[in-house]
């Protein structure tokens, strides 16, 4: 058996062209483009990378990009000023600061600054108490995109048994509460799980977010399962000097058991920007008061 293979960067792109055609809508009804501003401190060569691409998909999606970039020894007061002005600026829908900060900076503190009716990443405590009492709120990026690229897969996920390895504020835990408000019967695995492939086993859905490079094999996937892989490794490639991108699942193994996985890359990847659009396209219906048709 082959499992299908989940295609990221098409939802990706259909969820972008969705976004756009809602960005110019909210145009026209609030007479100014949704915003999003960008806030990167130092600079760190990936970090610059992801806020690059986020500034240009926005504007692609037909929204204001505001990018904010700092030096790295800029101050947590005059951070957490500048995140006030974003608070206050009625052009600013969504605020993202990106990850990780200098050390000399308090992430919580700063996250804890912004407004949770601005806060995009879903990271703010706020935030993480709506998503766990099933409030409306901001849900963290990249398990919203897991969610959704299942539900494509599968339609209904009530009553599948799902099992998620990690459990990281990020990542693990927004996923297994979204996969409990879709009605599934969640296990969270992490380092000190006993016995993960016989967890993995029993499991209809398996997602793996641990950072570790191919680690869950095809011998630990019930048969027909549908394996989303979030992990994003950088290993050595086949040629010397090269390298290259692989998952926390073993594709190659996993692929020839799965229903359904995702590729690294081209699967999880491209759906953490688009849904980061999506979160501001939403936000800045709210925070305009205009009603959205999802
Ligand atoms: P963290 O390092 O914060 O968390 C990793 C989790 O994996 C922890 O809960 C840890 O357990 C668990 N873990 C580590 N080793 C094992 C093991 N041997 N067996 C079982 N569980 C283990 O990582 P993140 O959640 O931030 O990210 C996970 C992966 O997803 C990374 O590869 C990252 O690059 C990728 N990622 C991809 C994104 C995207 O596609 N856009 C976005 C965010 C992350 P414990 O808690 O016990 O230490």
């Amino acid at each position: 058996m082959s499992a299908s293979i989940i295609d990221g960067k098409a939802f990706a792109a259909g969820l972008r062209e969705r976004i756009g055609v809602l960005a110019s809508a909210f145009e026209a009804a609030a007479g100014r483009k949704a915003g999003l501003a960008v806030v990167l401190v130092g600079e760190d060569p990936a970090s610059q990378v992801y806020v690059r691409n986020k500034g240009k998909q926005t504007i692609a999606c037909g929204m204001e990009s505001f990018e904010h970039k700092l030096p790295a020894e800029t101050s947590e007061a005059d951070l957490l000023a500048l995140v006030e002005t974003l608070n206050a600026d009625p052009a600013v829908d969504g605020i993202l600061v990106q990850l990780p900060l200098p050390a000399h900076m308090n992430e919580q503190k700063v996250i804890a600054t912004i407004n949770p009716d601005k806060d995009v990443d879903g990271f703010h405590v706020v935030n993480v108490g709506r998503l766990a009492t099933g409030l409306p709120g901001f849900v963290p990026c990249t398990p919203l995109g897991c969610v959704m690229l299942l539900k494509d897969q599968l339609g209904s996920l009530s009553g599948l048994d799902a099992v998620v390895i990690g459990r990281s504020n990020i990542v693990g835990k927004p996923m297994a509460q979204l996969l409990i408000a879709e009605s599934c019967t969640v296990t969270v695995a992490h380092s000190r799980t006993r016995d993960l492939p016989d967890v993995v086993r029993r499991a209809d859905i398996v997602v793996a977010a641990v950072g570790r490079p191919e680690m869950v094999k095809g011998e630990w996937i019930k048969p027909g399962a549908t394996v989303i892989d979030v992990g994003i490794n950088r290993v050595a490639g086949a040629q010397e000097g090269k390298s290259r991108l692989v998952g926390d699942v073993d594709f190659a193994s996993a692929s020839t058991v799965a229903g359904a996985i995702t590729p690294v890359p081209g699967g999880v990847g491209p759906m953490t920007i688009a849904v980061l659009l999506r979160n501001t396209i939403v936000a800045a219906h709210r925070n305009a008061g205009i009603a959205l048709d999802e």
